[in-house]
């Protein structure tokens, strides 16, 4: 694996590969890989001839008073995981190298209105930063396949629908969510769990999978259920921000007609903001 840092040199590399004919999958992260990163490069070293990794944290979609200072950076323990996955080339860019130096010189993209609900509705101009790195990677990199996870299923919709209005010509996969043993997303805000935040973490699952199984009993008082969902995470010790039901093209509040749903769930424990969702399919 190589890894690179400039623009110019990732361009001249991915420029012969895409000559000679070659598929590039794409997979940007933040870094400090963890087995839910590992699927995503599985999958696009699985599916193309070249495997770029990003690391980037991005400022962009950070607010003010989040933890954009504090985001574990552990480059040289990313690099030994990806040298074990058959990753091609590790871009690494410095930030000056992606975007302006003064963040209000920087070109911003408008992310589509589904980016103003749910967790954009607690993090003013999140999606509008997460839009414009991938844009920027996208347009170094042009990928064939990009590949994001589930477990962040707001932002997946949100970046098939900037490609697909954007008209770039990339294909977008989303992949299924890695969890530790009892349910928990892995994440790489885990970290900052003391073992008993770990164990009451897991809680978050278990209140969306409740909720999946009275769905699939045919309970359909969604209103009821996410307020019941977000009373036993209060219970648990969690600060809930949103639990909903939502059809799961659209994110709109689910309707007693809708089959395709996914339930996404936001609370804060400790220091920590914590998501996860779950789809359901249902047949009656
Ligand atoms: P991040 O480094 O947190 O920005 O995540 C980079 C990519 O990895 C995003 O597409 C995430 O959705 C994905 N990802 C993060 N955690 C998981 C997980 N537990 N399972 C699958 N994908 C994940």
């Amino acid at each position: 694996m190589e890894v690179i840092q400039s623009i110019s040199d990732l361009r001249e590399k991915l420029k012969s590969h895409r000559d000679n004919g070659k598929s590039i999958g794409l997979v940007p992260t933040m870094g400090n890989l963890h087995q839910g990163h590992a699927r995503l490069v599985e999958s696009a070293a699985e599916e193309n001839s070249i495997t770029v990794v990003t690391i980037f944290v991005n400022p962009l979609q950070f607010n003010p008073g989040e933890d954009f200072e504090n985001y574990p950076r552990t480059l040289n323990e990313d690099i030994e995981i990806l040298e074990n996955l058959n990753c091609d080339y590790l871009f690494f860019p410095k930030n000056d190298e992606i975007i302006e130096r003064r963040s209000s010189d920087q070109a911003l993209i408008k992310a589509p209105q589904i980016s103003r609900i749910l967790c954009g509705k607690s993090r003013p101009g999140h999606f509008d930063g997460v839009a414009t790195i991938i844009c920027i990677l996208f347009n170094i990199i042009c990928p064939t396949t990009a590949y994001f996870g589930l477990k962040d299923y707001q932002q997946y919709l949100i970046i098939k629908k900037l490609v697909s209005d954007f008209r770039i010509q990339v294909g977008i996969k989303g992949i299924e969510t890695a969890r530790d043993k009892n349910g928990l997303a892995l994440s790489s805000r885990n970290i900052f769990f003391s073992s008993k935040e770990l164990k009451i973490a897991s809680q978050l699952f278990f209140s969306i999978n409740e909720i999946s199984k009275a769905l699939h009993a045919g309970n359909k008082n969604f209103k009821i259920l996410e307020d019941k969902a977000k009373r036993q995470l209060s219970i648990a010790g969690f600060l809930p921000d949103y639990c909903s039901i939502c059809h799961a093209n659209t994110l709109n509040p689910a309707d007693s007609n809708d089959k395709d749903l996914v339930i996404l769930v936001a609370a804060h424990l400790g220091s920590v903001r914590l998501i996860d969702n779950l789809r359901v399919f249902l047949n009656h």
